[in-house]
């Protein structure tokens, strides 16, 4: 046994020694590797890396049987096709980037600052309106799109609607998004306990995983909650289904209790962002110390 672990460790000496970067770099990696095919296999980009890994074998099979009259031609258009690419692919890698942007490095430092899109907080009885509309509408079999915006300031969708400045409630959305009425194609946009305005053009979402039954309500519900941070409810005009669409993904909600409780759980995690932007960014400034010894 002994031998064992002499000859295990000698054996060890060979390997490269892993420190503490190593691991790090390792984990980056990894969770790269992890985030690229994710990306690859939810958008367009999955059928570009099919044709990309047969461009790769045709090119080996070149290199193997020396086809070098083929090898210099492909040599010669690689310049040229990577530009190409760049440009019909633009709005997959803008989508990529968008999301990067917004969901991961500005919500955390829209975080820290305490700087949010919504002006205004959300309230219990906010929550209670939308959750009896959302569920009266599904009864009765009327779609509607509402978008609660949160740190993610919502202004460039809310610029493609009409404004409406209205304090939440269930009769205003119900009227809202009444057939044959002026405001009720398109989503509305709530910002705190306000509906900031009406018939607003949400991005659709291009994800290749989202069921062929569902439209482009669904879509574009999608579509918002993959650009920004903002939570959406949807009601099926087919079904009379509610829907909650967030980070990309849509919930069906089976009660009224479900729907609330999400909700509230908005106002739960409002609460505590602003606190730890609070702390935080009074901590970077050095500003709590001094504040604590004021109150003493
Ligand atoms: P439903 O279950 O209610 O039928 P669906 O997912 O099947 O929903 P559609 O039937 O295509 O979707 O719904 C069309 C309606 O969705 C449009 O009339 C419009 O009000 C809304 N809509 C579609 N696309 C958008 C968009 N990009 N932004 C905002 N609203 C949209
Ligand atoms: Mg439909």
């Amino acid at each position: 046994m002994q031998l064992f672990f002499q000859n295990l460790s000698a054996g060890m000496e060979f390997l490269p020694r892993l420190s503490l970067t190593g691991i790090i770099e390792i984990c980056i990696i990894s969770w790269m590797t992890y985030a690229f095919l994710t990306w690859v296999m939810d958008t367009k980009a999955w059928i570009l890396l099919r044709g990309l890994l047969l461009i790769v074998a045709f090119v080996g099979f070149c290199t193997l049987f020396h086809l070098d009259t083929i090898l210099w031609l492909l040599g010669q258009i690689t310049t040229i096709a990577v530009t190409a690419l760049i440009i019909i692919f633009q709005p997959e890698l803008r989508s990529a980037l968008e999301q990067l942007g917004n969901r991961n490095i500005l919500s955390f430092l829209n975080g820290l600052m305490g700087e949010s899109g919504s002006a205004s907080s959300f309230t219990e009885h906010t929550v209670n309106e939308l959750v009896r509309a959302s569920f009266e509408m599904g009864k009765v079999k009327t779609g509607a799109l509402m978008v609660i915006e949160q740190k993610i300031s919502l202004n460039d969708i809310v610029r493609t609607g009409i404004d409406i400045d209205g304090i939440v409630s269930n009769q205003l959305l119900i009227n809202i998004f009444e057939h044959n009425t002026p405001l009720h194609d398109g989503a509305v946009v709530i910002r705190g306990n306000t509906i900031v305005s009406a018939t607003c053009y949400l991005p659709l979402s291009d994800s290749m995983r989202i069921s062929k039954d569902l439209g482009t309500r669904h879509r574009a519900a999608i579509g918002v909650s993959e650009a920004t941070d903002a939570v959406t409810i949807v009601v099926s005009e087919e079904t009379g289904r509610v829907s909650v669409a967030r980070a990309g993904r849509l919930e069906v909600m089976a009660t009224p209790e479900d729907l609330r409780e999400l909700l509230l759980s908005l106002i739960a995690y409002e609460t505590e962002s602003k606190h730890f932007a609070f702390n935080g960014w009074n901590f970077l400034k050095g500003k709590e110390k001094h504040e604590k010894d004021n109150t003493q």
